[in-house]
């Protein structure tokens, strides 16, 4: 690891105002989710017109059927927050951090304890109903059509869905504009484990660039913003974010 580049970024961080963080798959696969997106991703192994939202209305014990499958895969490793959410919420907890903005659906943040979280594509862990919109945990409801309640319907009679961003749908207009906002008023904008090639995860950091924030990107992959980076790391982010959380807390003194 570049002991220089990091003490720099720490120093960065340390004179921030407001550090934000937006995290992607890297994040995840360290804690055993497979990741989707690329070879031998869930989507290439599964048919993403399966999670369309024309087949959730077309198709709802479908959709549901194949959704308690997908699901058992995505739980298969009973994935636990790494090292890598746990510096997060630790930087947070130390006024280091003002938010995780993450691209990811597992909820491992909020495990880790981040309370600060703009979830861009919202979670597994609920579901919501289709109709009234009420939310509620997802487990039970899994249960539910486990036993054989397909689709799975709420008291006012409408389905539910995960409560999550099908294929088909458009993000939430709410998360986004938080996600936005704190880009913009960062002084330096984290991008973790993120390949920074999906919208709107390729924008944020533009729009902190833009507002005169330091940008650090770490991941192994290139991405497209590498050349606005101002803090650039090939690194695991599960090596990474704890050097850096140390680091940033030993310096405070
Ligand atoms: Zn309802």
């Amino acid at each position: 690891m570049d002991e220089d580049a990091l003490d720099a970024l720490a120093t960065a961080v340390r004179r921030a105002d407001s550090t934000v963080a937006l995290t992607g798959a890297g994040v995840s696969t360290a804690s055993g989710i497979p990741s989707f997106r690329g070879e031998d991703g869930i989507w290439d192994r599964w048919d993403p017109n399966a999670f369309h939202r024309r087949r959730l209305e077309a198709d709802p014990a479908g959709f549901w059927t194949d959704r308690v499958d997908l699901r058992a895969e995505l739980v298969a490793g009973d994935p636990e927050p790494n090292d890598a959410h746990g510096a997060l919420a630790a930087m947070e907890r130390r006024g280091h951090l003002d938010a995780v903005v993450t691209q990811n659906v597992d909820g491992l943040h909020a495990d880790a304890g981040t309370d600060r979280l703009v979830e861009l594509h919202g979670t597994n862990r609920r579901v919501r109903c289709d109709d009234c919109g009420e939310r509620r945990p997802a487990e039970p409801v899994f249960e539910r059509v486990r036993d054989g309640s397909v689709p799975p319907r709420c008291g006012c009679g409408g389905v539910y869905r995960p409560d999550v961003v099908l294929f088909g749908e458009s993000l939430d207009d709410d998360a986004l504009d938080r996600a936005q906002r704190l880009a913009r008023e960062s002084d330096v904008f984290l991008a973790v484990g993120s390949s920074l090639s999906v919208r709107p995860a390729a924008l944020l950091p533009r729009i902190a660039v833009d507002a005169d924030a330091s940008l650090a990107i770490v991941n192994f992959e290139p991405t497209p913003r590498d050349g606005d980076a101002d803090h650039l790391f090939r690194e695991d982010v599960t090596d990474l974010l704890p050097a850096l959380e140390a680091r940033v807390r030993r310096c405070q003194g």
